[in-house]
């Protein structure tokens, strides 16, 4: 029988940090915690863990709601809806919590895992470990993944440099693995036991086996780092085919590894309206010995400028994004880049912070992607992250890009204004006033930026993609120049 995947709130309360009532244990089936969306300075919000639902005595006016709607609140600001956005915050909250999307979680129903924390070993720890698994020669950068690469404006040097590898991409190797093949036969029902493992790839398995136990010849430590499991007795890794991307630490050591995944075939005709999750962290989360605990961590860009106050500090979402515009910005423009996994992955930021004021930095800018202009939501998700800043002590300012399309948004909002009798003050910053009239647009309730596609149907149109991310906009600069 068929029932719909379920996401524990308890992770969802931890992955938002609610604070949970010393009194209380996350474990039991229910606990108080401090509600999010009330003033509470005590614990007036319930969380049953048995029926997975959350309610707050002082403000929550109807009976428990969901994990999915205390996240979408928490983050987005708006309520879980089924059959509107539903599908999109489970798609969300399972990339967050490194969950696997439903067609690995379609068995997962009724049972509450328990949340027995697995810690992550240290950096140097990790970092070794990762370095041993980027230099395993069956994972060498495919040319499709180097292409895809050089189109995005990498140069060979810096290809090699960070070191990407390809993932999952074929399995030929494996015949110089005919123990890992036997070790996965002894292992067979151990794996066909386990619901996560036994819808997976017998090649993906051997080839996960085949890399551990080369790492464990080498003398790593695969206890503590992401990514690996055991079965049985035997170590694996967790595969996902597609490109890696490395997570540095600022001292340059792979700290974590995302994948940028392969789309499927036919993806689309298969998939209607599921959102393709492109960037998933590299996890072992829900295995068994698979860490629970910092598996996201932010990037830092080798081409990094030292860290100073004569350089313009960015925040950014998405290690490759950031490695794309280190790149096509080049050194003279002095930008160092700290990407997050996600606008929830904030844990490091306060120390960073503190770091660069230390250093005498007293600004840093917002790279987010564009639509954080037009898009209120994606405003809202960002709000953590320059909090933190705030609480530094540092002043936080947006980095805007393509003025063009900002002018072309201007005069859409500015029409959709007019006939709503909204008045919006102007800069002299068009960039300032087109988020000004998304705000206003929104707070009078009036939907903008949506666009009819010929067969009917609508799209939300926040701002170009060609230009969204800040990579994306150096690119297509970088185009037009070498075109004029
Ligand atoms: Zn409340």
């Amino acid at each position: 029988m068929y029932s719909q995947p379920k996401i524990d709130i308890r992770e969802v309360v931890n992955l938002l940090g609610l604070k949970v009532d010393p009194k209380c244990s996350i474990n039991s089936d229910t606990f108080n915690v401090q509600c999010p969306f009330c003033r509470d300075k005590k614990y007036h919000m319930n969380i049953n863990a048995e029926k997975n639902v959350y309610s707050c005595v002082l403000c929550s006016k109807e009976k428990g709601q969901g994990a999915l709607d205390l996240y979408s609140r928490v983050v987005h600001g708006e309520r879980c809806v089924k059959g509107q956005n539903s599908k999109k915050i489970f798609m969300e909250l399972c990339d967050a919590l490194h969950l696997g999307g439903p067609s690995e979680r379609k068995t997962e129903v009724k049972e509450r895992p328990s949340l027995p924390r697995i810690l992550r070993a240290d950096d140097d720890t990790v970092g070794k470990t990762y370095a041993a698994l980027l230099a395993f020669e069956p994972l060498a950068l495919t040319e499709q993944h180097r292409e895809n690469l050089k189109r995005r404006g990498f140069s060979d040097e810096t290809i090699d440099r960070n070191e990407y590898r390809s993932l999952g991409q074929n399995y030929d190797w494996l015949g110089e693995y005919s123990d890992s093949r036997s070790l996965y036969r002894r292992l067979r029902s151990a794996i066909k036991e386990n619901k996560k493992l036994r819808h997976k790839r017998e090649d993906e398995i051997v080839a996960g086996l085949a890399l551990a136990q080369h790492l464990l010849k080498l003398g790593c430590t695969l206890a503590g780092v992401p990514g690996f499991y055991k079965i049985g007795d035997s170590w694996s890794f967790n595969i996902t085919p597609g490109m890696l991307v490395p997570t540095r630490n600022m001292k340059g050591q792979v700290v974590a590894l995302q994948v940028r995944r392969d789309k499927p075939e036919n993806w689309e005709t298969k998939n209607k309206d599921r959102k393709f999750l492109r960037y998933m962290t590299v996890s072992s989360k829900g295995l068994p010995a698979g860490v629970t605990e910092g598996i996201s961590r932010a990037h830092f860009p080798l081409a990094n400028p030292p860290l100073s106050k004569d350089v313009h500090v960015c925040v950014t979402e998405g290690p490759l994004k950031a490695d794309a515009a280190s790149e096509l910005l080049g050194s003279d423009a002095k930008v160092f880049f700290i990407a997050l996994h996600g606008t929830m992955n904030t844990k490091e930021l306060p120390g960073f912070f503190k770091l660069c004021k230390e250093k005498g930095i007293e600004r840093i800018e917002n790279a987010f992607d564009m639509d954080k202009t037009t898009n209120f939501h994606v405003a809202e998700a960002g709000k953590g992250v320059w909090k933190k800043a705030k609480a530094a002590g540092l002043s936080v300012a947006v980095r805007c890009w393509d003025e063009d399309f900002a002018k072309k948004k201007y005069r859409e909002l500015g029409i959709l204004c007019a006939n709503h009798d909204i008045f919006v003050p102007t800069s002299l910053n068009v960039f300032v006033d087109v988020a000004a009239m998304a705000r206003a647009l929104e707070a009078a309730g009036v939907e903008h930026s949506v666009e009819t596609l010929p067969d009917g149907t609508e799209v939300k149109h926040y701002w170009d993609d060609a230009t969204k991310g800040i990579d994306d906009y150096l690119l297509t600069q970088k185009q037009q120049k070498t075109n004029s």
